[in-house]
């Protein structure tokens, strides 16, 4: 059974005091907090068997190694791949789509066509423009509405044989939004278009498969499923990923080098050069393992529980706007006072114990769309209650009263 009391006692960080007041963590759609199970994990790593993997005889490398190759594996059987060797451990999603965003340099010509949303995080726009710079491809944009969903039928009109690649993310990191990839997906491969999935915002809310999904490339980050930073992988169907040319060059991702000719290895080695961050690898697979304890149908229940709950208190309040109606939502809600700058309420907030996320969460678009500079973003994960609803909608009234 679901009880959020005991899923607390899990993570230590949610007991601490923030400026006198108890922590209020609401930012959970830029990182999410650790549970002491991923904590043991890495504390295990560096205190029993940390070694360099792959290459020594000795039993600490062996461990190590087996340990890391254990949590593609998980992550493997998590996203339901076909393979492990098409899991490629990266440093997160921003890693996973430059990595792919570069290899694409080798594949498009000039006045080849590729497509982003008007929902995206700068990470999934950016390593595309260069792409864009480097090879003479266009790039088109999906445009969005008031909702702050996706126009299918403006979607469907940029796609063409000139199209090459599209990449969307399967939930606003902004907004919350949940888009209809699966239409996407179909729509893109019916012109033979392959297809990039930012899934960083969604791994932590649902459990995607990526053979159902059947996605080309799906990128994700341990540190919003309550792993690691500066840990992540990216699924890529074996086709496209022995197509692509490798990223890195350096240790661990060769079979054979001399000076007149490097040889690559086999996947998943061969775009993971040098040493990893093998800790990191193995406490990704530690955080999968709770996460899936705990279960997605009853973490996606209860979070949209909260959702609707704090959607509900916050429309009381007169003079607030959300940003992102859509009916398909997680639960992220960006809001606004009239009048008054995200900036100012979040530092109220803060001083009551309250930790939100305000600016433009690496979105642009999505603020210019709108035509502001920013939000304030309450982002809930599994571990969140209705009293800290109850705290944020008292933080906010306090915030409009003190600055207005
Ligand atoms: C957080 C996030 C990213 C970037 O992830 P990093 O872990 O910083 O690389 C990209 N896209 C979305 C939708 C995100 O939420």
């Amino acid at each position: 059974m679901f009880n959020v009391e005991d899923i607390r006692k899990d993570f230590p960080i949610l007991s601490r005091q923030v400026n006198g007041k108890p922590l209020v963590y609401l930012d959970n759609a830029a990182t999410s907090q650790t549970p002491q199970q991923v904590i043991d994990t890495i504390v295990d790593y560096y205190s029993n068997y940390n070694a360099n993997i792959h290459r020594g005889v000795h039993t600490l490398s062996q461990e190590a190694t087996d340990k890391y190759e254990q949590a593609r594996h998980k992550i493997q059987k998590h996203f339901n791949a076909q393979f492990a060797h098409e899991i490629i451990f990266t440093s997160g999603t921003t890693h996973s789509i430059n990595l792919v965003a570069n290899g694409f340099s080798s594949i498009l010509k000039k006045g080849d066509e590729i497509i982003v949303s008007a929902l995206e995080h700068h990470s999934n726009i950016v390593p595309w423009q260069m792409l864009c710079e480097r090879t003479g491809a266009i790039l088109k944009v999906i445009p969005m509405n008031q909702e702050g969903e996706l126009i299918m039928s403006e979607y469907d009109k940029l796609l063409s044989n000139k199209t090459k690649l599209v990449f969307v993310n399967h939930i606003s990191n902004a907004l919350g939004t949940i888009n209809p990839i699966e239409y996407i997906i179909e729509k893109a491969h019916q012109i033979g278009a392959a297809i990039l999935v930012d899934g960083a915002q969604a791994s932590p809310h649902l459990k995607p498969d990526v053979q159902a999904l059947n996605v080309d490339f799906y990128v994700a980050s341990a540190h919003k499923m309550c792993g690691p930073t500066g840990e992540g992988m990216l699924y890529g169907k074996e086709e496209w990923l022995k197509k692509l040319p490798p990223y890195q060059g350096g240790g661990e991702m060769i079979a054979e080098v001399t000076f007149e000719k490097t040889t690559y290895a086999e996947l998943p080695h061969k775009f993971e050069a040098g040493t990893p961050n093998i800790c990191g690898g193995i406490a990704f697979g530690a955080a999968i393992d709770y996460i899936n304890a705990i279960g997605f149908d009853a973490i996606s229940k209860y979070e949209h529980e909260l959702l609707e709950y704090a959607t509900q208190k916050l429309i009381e309040i007169e003079g607030l706007k959300i940003y992102g109606t859509s009916k398909n939502k997680t639960s992220v809600i960006s809001f606004n006072l009239e009048g008054i700058h995200p900036y100012d309420v979040g530092s109220i907030l803060d001083k009551m114990g309250i930790a939100v996320r305000t600016g433009h969460h690496c979105a642009q678009p999505i603020m210019d769309y709108y035509k502001i500079p920013g939000t304030i973003r309450a982002s809930f994960s599994f571990y969140n209650t209705k009293a800290e609803i109850d705290s944020l909608v008292a933080g906010v009234r306090k915030a409009q009263f003190m600055l207005s």
